[in-house]
């Protein structure tokens, strides 16, 4: 094996996901004379979880997830979550619209598109609940506009699929809101990989594998690559690294040894679709219906029957059934779980396997489950659903976090975590929901967490807020504010805008 030269760069991506591409985007619009160098192990950009097909694409702004909103030992709906997870989307809306008023994403049309958010339920004690939790949102100015029935011909016109062929003496309900979204992920980290290493300064490498991280005399980082192909390794010296490699993110804070990520572990989730392309069928769809999750599963489980726009052609989803496999990726190694078990975290991992039997039990059900299961899940969304129509698709891994605890030992954890170095040189961000969506906020967070310093009046701080302008402000709070933001964002995106209903028709049909 062969060591070539060291390189230098001020920053290193490791992983060419949306969230190392959403960094990089913003930090070289905020400092445009940095250098970056992404290194990616595989071939392409996004074709981990980011891939188009490996996640939902839901435009995650919690409107529709029941799990953002639980109900309280009373009986009332706790909105919170609920709440931040849908002004962080708001952070990703603006990050978005700067990116084509400024021309580097020519058209919204390539990522994103407007596809109302619905939950639908079925039975007494789920319909008193979304009506709590109607009553709870609607009364709240984030989720102005949102729609509620408890009228089976309401339902079936906002989604006739769900209701077609459904026995009439059971009660149901839903709400919409049809400021909702679908997000080509893939087609978006394209675009903004792309953009970045079109200008001078910045470089993606594939087939890069990084193998090791080692802190140099001086603060800097000495990254080491392996070449996929040529098995030959070099080395990249860096100020700053972010460690964006999905489910590769806990190795590498391992291999970090930075002392914040003793203990932390992971539990990877695999996942699978149904998945129809005929556009008979799906011309009859144009929605993201959420029901509720079974007991024991995890938040990020729950079904959902979506349209999908991707490469401009319209598919239905239906989905995730979860699964246990020990790969942290899934172009990943069976190894990967029981590589990453150290002395600090075996305490943790032990703790989470105990207090987390409801879990487990669910999964080992829905690794167990035959085709006949997976087609009577879809049955309760879909009832007419024939199974001829519908294939499987492999979906992406999700590697939740596990951390010490301690009181209990460990915790498992369904959020996402940005871990970094006391001298701010290297993050690394582990976990995978919301997800996607909030990569704006993700990236605002690392800005926050390791470059506070240059968050400042006569630095980098104008500029970020001529990108996401409600930097600083609470669209929680600021009602009148957060609807400028929504108006101005739908335009440029395209999107429904709550604010003008009446061109919602044209919007949505627009160009989808
Ligand atoms: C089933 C499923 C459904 C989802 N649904 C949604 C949704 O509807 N909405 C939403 O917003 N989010 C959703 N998500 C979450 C979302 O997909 C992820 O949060 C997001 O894609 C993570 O992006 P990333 O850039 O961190 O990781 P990734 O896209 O996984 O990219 C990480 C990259 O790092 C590379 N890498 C790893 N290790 C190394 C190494 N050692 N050296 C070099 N490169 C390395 C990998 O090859 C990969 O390309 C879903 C995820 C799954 C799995």
């Amino acid at each position: 094996m062969q060591v070539t030269s060291d390189h230098e760069t001020d920053v290193v991506l490791i992983g060419a996901g949306i969230m190392s591409s959403t960094l990089g985007v913003l930090l070289k619009e905020l400092e445009p004379s940095l250098t970056i160098q992404m290194l990616e192990m595989l071939d392409d950009c996004a074709l981990e979880s980011s891939d188009s097909w490996n996640n939902a694409g839901t435009g995650h702004a919690a409107n529709c997830e029941m799990n953002y909103t639980p109900q309280r030992p009373d009986g009332s709906v706790d909105i919170s979550k609920a709440l931040e997870v849908n002004v962080e989307f708001d952070l990703s809306r603006q990050f978005w619209s700067y990116l084509i008023e400024k021309g580097a994403i020519a058209d919204p049309r390539a990522f994103i598109h407007p596809v109302p958010h619905m939950s639908f339920v079925h039975g007494a004690e789920n319909v008193a609940f979304l009506r709590k939790r109607f009553a709870a949102m609607s009364s709240h100015h984030c989720y102005e506009g949102m729609e509620h029935t408890e009228d089976p011909r309401q339902i079936a016109e906002w989604a006739p699929l769900v209701m077609d062929g459904r026995s009439g003496d059971e009660p149901v309900a839903a709400t919409r809101i049809i400021s909702g979204t679908d997000v080509d992920y893939g087609a978006l980290t394209h675009l903004l990989v792309g953009h970045l290493v079109s200008q001078p300064g910045c470089a993606v490498h594939y087939k890069s594998c990084v193998t090791n991280l080692v802190r140099e005399q001086g603060g800097r980082w000495r990254i080491e690559v392996r070449d996929i192909e040529s098995g030959e390794t070099r080395s990249v010296l860096a100020k700053f690294v972010f460690i964006g490699a999905g489910g590769g993110a806990l190795p590498l804070l391992e291999k970090s040894g930075i002392p914040e990520g003793r203990g932390y572990g992971g539990f990877p989730v695999s996942g699978i679709w149904l998945r129809c392309d005929d556009p008979a069928i799906n011309e009859r769809h144009h929605a993201k219906v959420y029901g509720k999750a079974a007991v024991g599963s995890p938040p990020m489980s729950v079904p959902h029957l979506d349209t999908r726009v991707i490469g401009g052609r319209r598919s239905l989803l239906f989905g995730p059934y979860a699964g246990f496999s020990s790969k942290f990726l899934k172009h990943g190694s069976l190894l990967d779980l029981f590589e990453s078990i150290r002395p600090a975290n075996v305490e943790p991992l032990l703790s989470v396997a105990r207090d987390n039997f409801d879990l487990t039990e669910y999964l080992v059900g829905q690794v167990l489950q035959s085709e006949n299961h997976r087609l009577a899940a879809l049955d309760e969304y879909f009832p007419k659903a024939d199974p001829k129509d519908w294939r499987l698709q492999v979906a992406g891994q999700r590697v939740q976090i596990i951390k010490p605890d301690v009181k209990r030992g460990g915790l498992l954890e369904f959020g996402t975590e940005l871990v970094g170095a006391e001298d701010h040189s290297l993050v690394a961000l582990l976990g995978a929901s919301p997800g996607a969506s909030t990569a704006a906020f993700i990236a605002i967070s690392v800005l926050e967490k390791c470059f506070a310093g240059e968050l400042t009046a006569s630095a980098w701080l104008p500029k970020l807020k001529k990108i996401v302008p409600s930097y600083g402000a609470s669209l929680i709070d600021d009602a009148e504010f957060c609807r400028q933001i929504r108006s101005a964002t739908a335009a440029v995106l395209e999107i429904a805008d709550i604010q003008h209903p009446a061109e919602r028709t044209p919007l949505a049909v627009k160009r989808a």
